[in-house]
């Protein structure tokens, strides 16, 4: 169908105000669809969406998804979840609740407007993975009473949730299991390893290594992540997945901190840090669903995706140099 063709739908984003939520909201106001943007700002920020707010065709409510909402919408993109592991684990119970009640809430309301839902997942649902690289059909090694815990568990629980209303219901249902991502709009202080290392670097202090760094990620840049999104919400109605959204090239933490390093060209020193608990020792997807289905793959390479973000992170540095002046 060309863009010509394409019929504006009105969309409801929750979490809508965070770093995945605003570049998804930026996509589909582009697309031509109407956007309701319904975040509760525990870790989004209305900065995000500054550039919307005249927008006629986007609309903000500040509101908790463990409430009931009363909307009329034909899509639903599930995000609204803390994502990083400093804030997901600073109020758990929160965590779990918004995964969970916030799911069956969501879910509700796909019920009653009969509209196609998306779910966040997460490749945390993998836990620390005994299969290399993740497959969609591995159910994963989960620790169920740890400090990450509150949101594994709340993801794998809002995943059977998603299933069992496709089921129970027949609801049109998508879930996209996302691996590590990155870019600008990242909150500055959420302690994930993209932002930190470069906040560091750009600030000369030490480099946080936590463990001795040979724990391995697959870096995904948003844009590529915001258009398989796109496509998934565009498939037949008989393609649920989950599916694996992320980029299978597979780095070390070290490796990550070097690059950071070489691009930002500082000097600052690597140290190494106390590992955190059941901190996964490797991930990478394995995508040859999404590239059969969505006939989609990343295209962005880690050094171009990081120069992008590190000259968001330097204006952002630069604009409160310039405010404490
Ligand atoms: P983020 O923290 O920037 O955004 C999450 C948004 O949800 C924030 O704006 C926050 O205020 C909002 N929110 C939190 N609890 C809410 C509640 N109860 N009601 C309403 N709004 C609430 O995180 P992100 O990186 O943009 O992640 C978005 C989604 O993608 C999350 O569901 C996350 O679990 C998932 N995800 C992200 C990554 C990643 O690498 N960024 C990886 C895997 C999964
Ligand atoms: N990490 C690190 N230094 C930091 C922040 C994170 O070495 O300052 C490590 C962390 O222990 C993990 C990896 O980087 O092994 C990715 O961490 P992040 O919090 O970004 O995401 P997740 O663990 O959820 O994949």
């Amino acid at each position: 169908m060309g863009q010509k063709d394409y019929r504006r739908k009105r969309v409801l984003v929750t979490g809508g105000a965070g770093f995945l939520g605003s570049h998804l909201i930026d996509r589909l106001l582009a697309r031509g669809d109407e956007v309701l943007c319904v975040d509760n700002l525990f870790t989004g920020d209305k900065s995000n969406l500054d550039h919307l707010f005249n927008h006629p065709r986007f609309e903000f409510m500040r509101h908790d998804i463990c409430f009931p909402l009363y909307v009329e919408v034909d899509h639903i993109y599930n995000l609204a979840c803390p994502a990083s592991p400093i804030h997901y684990q600073h109020d758990p119970v929160q965590t779990t609740k918004t995964s969970v009640i916030g799911a069956i809430n969501v879910l509700g309301l796909a019920k009653r407007l009969k509209a196609r839902v998306f779910q966040a997942s997460t490749s945390e649902v993998y836990g620390d993975p005994a299969i290399h690289p993740q497959v969609e059909s591995y159910w994963g090694n989960v620790n169920p009473i740890g400090l990450r815990s509150c949101y594994d568990e709340g993801k794998r629980c809002a995943e059977t949730l998603f299933m069992d209303y496709r089921r129970q219901h027949g609801l049109d249902i998508k879930i996209a299991r996302i691996f590590n991502t990155y870019g600008p709009r990242m909150h500055p202080g959420d302690g994930r390893v993209v932002s930190n290392f470069i906040i560091q670097a750009l600030e000369g202090r030490p480099i946080t290594i936590y463990g001795d760094g040979s724990q391995t990620r697959s870096f995904c840049y948003y844009a590529d992540l915001v258009e398989a999104f796109i496509r998934l919400m565009d498939t037949d109605n008989d393609f649920t997945g989950p599916i694996n959204i992320g980029n299978p090239v597979e780095f070390t933490i070290r490796e990550l901190a070097e690059t950071v390093l070489e691009l930002t060209g500082s000097q600052s020193e690597l140290i190494f840090l106390p590992l955190p608990s059941d901190d996964p020792t490797q991930r990478r997807p394995d995508i040859s669903v999404a590239r059969d289905k969505l006939d989609w793959e990343p295209r962005t390479q880690l050094r171009e995706g990081l120069a992008a973000t590190i000259d968001y992170f330097s204006s952002l540095r630069d604009k409160a140099l310039h405010n404490a002046l």
